[in-house]
């Protein structure tokens, strides 16, 4: 199978959470100067992809351009590569074993006996090859999701194993992300767990070229030597994955490391990093002159990965405005059963985000907040739910429709008489929940003369969607009326997606979301402004 791509592999050792994604977008990030670097991730689960599933329990669902619902590391990827990523690009067993059971039913297979090897792992590597070419990578970086040893995953690593024997050593590099702890009581860091993961990719057949050992402080050479010599590597392949401040830290302490240059020589490549901006941006992350509070009031605010892309665009916009942005999570639940009142949960507080979400519970919380906000001058991002609710609030408060509500309420068993906001068209009768919803990059046309045009500079942004509601075309006119200016919309104007108002010092409202689409290197113009503002009314 000639291909001129080369591949490197992460895998990951001993535990979950060592930031494995963060480590392969860095690699990304370290070669991308003058490579095509694309970027596949490998999920273990059935689902076909995580759209379907909670973010309490998987974290944030990332949306691609293209409407693909993806895995949050994508959101790594995309921020640390710079490249936007495809839906094919996030393999699951899910989608894996569907293409081939589909293909078993059409009679594809007919007489064989299909198996999990080779068919299984045939499809997998057809896969990385099929993206290689039509992407014309230089590099496919392709992260195994889990921990080795995991069940579910060992399908992918028999498959990365066979294409590392079929593309040969030079074509080929494995990464393997491990941790290195240093218990309290012996004082040293220890490399016993490294040895014991790296063992169980040796009996897959699995020779990491590559270790990078997660810990507090920078790794002691000795350990480094120890590691080395027990997992068949050189010493200088053994590099410091050390904690830091900040994940856009990351790639500059690898590169420090060494690990630039071993990819390079492993792989008889060259393609230096180029940190000028980069480098610039972390130091504002790590040494702003000020500070603001935000409060981002959602329902899923036990598990701050829900929320990951929202996150990383304060934090953009943080290095922007020279600011550390310290984030408030408020559980909109409490508010709506009374346990705290939106002004005593947001003292403090200097501007405020209400994000997307999905159900009633707790929304009439975040409709307090946004009342909170409008009454009194806080600076507020409605994101998707956070917008329709603001409709919701502004129809109910200002236009004087008690009943005002969600079509959303309705689907949830509840009474909502006038639907303010109510079914895209089409949406209303859909009865399979995967990928059915209005997903992914569309244009958006903002009004001349809006604040929202002077923010982005433009009349006409791309942005990405994940949303089965919108604010209902036939109350349009009467929320105008009264002041809600409906800044942004489709080019034919039927979907609104961008709301202000303009007696505020900053209320804005987006149908989509601009976390997805913030960078480091180019905060999204809205979080910018609202960091800004913030800070005004901080000092
Ligand atoms: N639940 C709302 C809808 O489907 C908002 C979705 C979201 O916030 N992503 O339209």
């Amino acid at each position: 199978m000639p291909t001129k791509t080369k591949f490197i592999v992460v895998t990951g050792g001993v535990l979950s959470g060592l930031g494995k994604g963060i480590t392969t977008a860095s690699i990304g990030h370290l070669l991308g100067s003058k490579l095509r670097i694309v970027p596949i991730k490998c999920d273990g689960y059935l689902n076909t992809d995580p759209g379907t599933m909670n973010p309490i329990e998987h974290g944030e669902v990332f949306v691609l351009d293209d409407g693909g619902e993806v895995d949050m590391d994508f959101g790594h990827y995309e921020r640390f590569i710079g490249v936007n990523c495809k839906f094919e690009w996030n393999l699951t067993m899910g989608k894996v074993y569907q293409a081939i059971l589909d293909r078993e039913r059409r009679g594809d297979f007919l007489g064989k006996t299909v198996q999990l090897i080779p068919h299984v792992t045939d499809e997998i590597k057809s896969r990385f090859l099929h993206i290689a070419e039509i992407e014309r990578a230089d590099i496919c970086l392709v992260e195994i999701g889990g921990t080795v040893g995991d069940m579910e995953n060992e399908l992918y690593l028999e498959a990365v194993r066979q294409l590392a024997h079929e593309l040969g050593k030079q074509n080929t590099l494995f990464v393997h992300v491990t941790y290195v702890p240093f218990p309290q009581n012996v004082r040293e860091q220890k490399s016993k767990p490294t040895q014991q993961s790296v063992k169980l990719l040796n009996e897959r057949g699995i020779f990491p070229d590559v270790i990078i050992g997660r810990s507090e402080s920078p790794l002691d050479p000795s350990i480094k030597a120890k590691i080395a010599g027990f997992c068949n590597v050189p010493a200088e392949a053994v590099i410091s994955g050390v904690d830091v401040d900040t994940v856009y830290e990351v790639p500059l302490i690898y590169d420090e490391d060494g690990l630039t240059e071993i990819l390079h020589k492993n792989l008889g490549i060259y393609s230096p990093p180029k940190f000028t901006v980069w480098r610039k941006l972390v130091d504002k992350i790590k040494h702003p002159s000020r500070e603001v509070n935000i409060a981002i009031c959602g329902k899923y605010t036990q598990l701050r990965d829900s929320y990951a892309s929202i996150i990383e665009a304060l934090i953009h916009a943080g290095a922007e405005n020279d600011a550390r942005v310290n984030i408030s999570w408020i559980e909109t639940t409490a508010i709506e059963d009374r346990k705290i009142t939106a002004e005593k949960a947001l003292e403090g507080i200097h501007g405020v985000i209400v994000p997307g979400g999905f159900g009633t519970r707790g929304i009439e919380g975040k409709i307090e907040v946004i009342r909170h906000c409008r009454e009194n001058a806080v600076p507020l991002l409605g994101i998707c739910y956070g917008m329709q609710l603001a409709v919701v609030e502004f129809a109910r408060n200002v236009c004087k429709i008690e009943s005002a509500g969600t079509a959303e309420v309705v689907e949830d068993g509840g009474e909502c008489e006038a639907q303010v906001v109510c079914y895209l068209p089409g949406q209303g009768n859909i009865d399979r929940k995967g990928g059915t919803m209005r997903l992914g990059g569309q244009d958006v046309l903002l009004k001349a003369g809006s604040r929202a045009e002077k923010l982005y500079g433009t009349t006409k942004i791309r942005e990405r969607f994940r949303h089965r509601y919108e604010v209902n075309p036939d109350f349009v006119e009467q929320l105008e009326a009264e002041g809600l200016i409906f800044s942004g919309t489709t080019p034919d104007g039927s979907i609104m997606q961008v709301l202000e108002l303009a007696e505020h010092p900053f209320f804005f409202g987006t149908q989509y979301h601009p976390e997805l689409v913030s960078r480091l290197e180019r905060p999204a113009p809205l979080f910018r402004e609202l960091v800004r503002k913030a800070l005004e009314g901080a000092e």
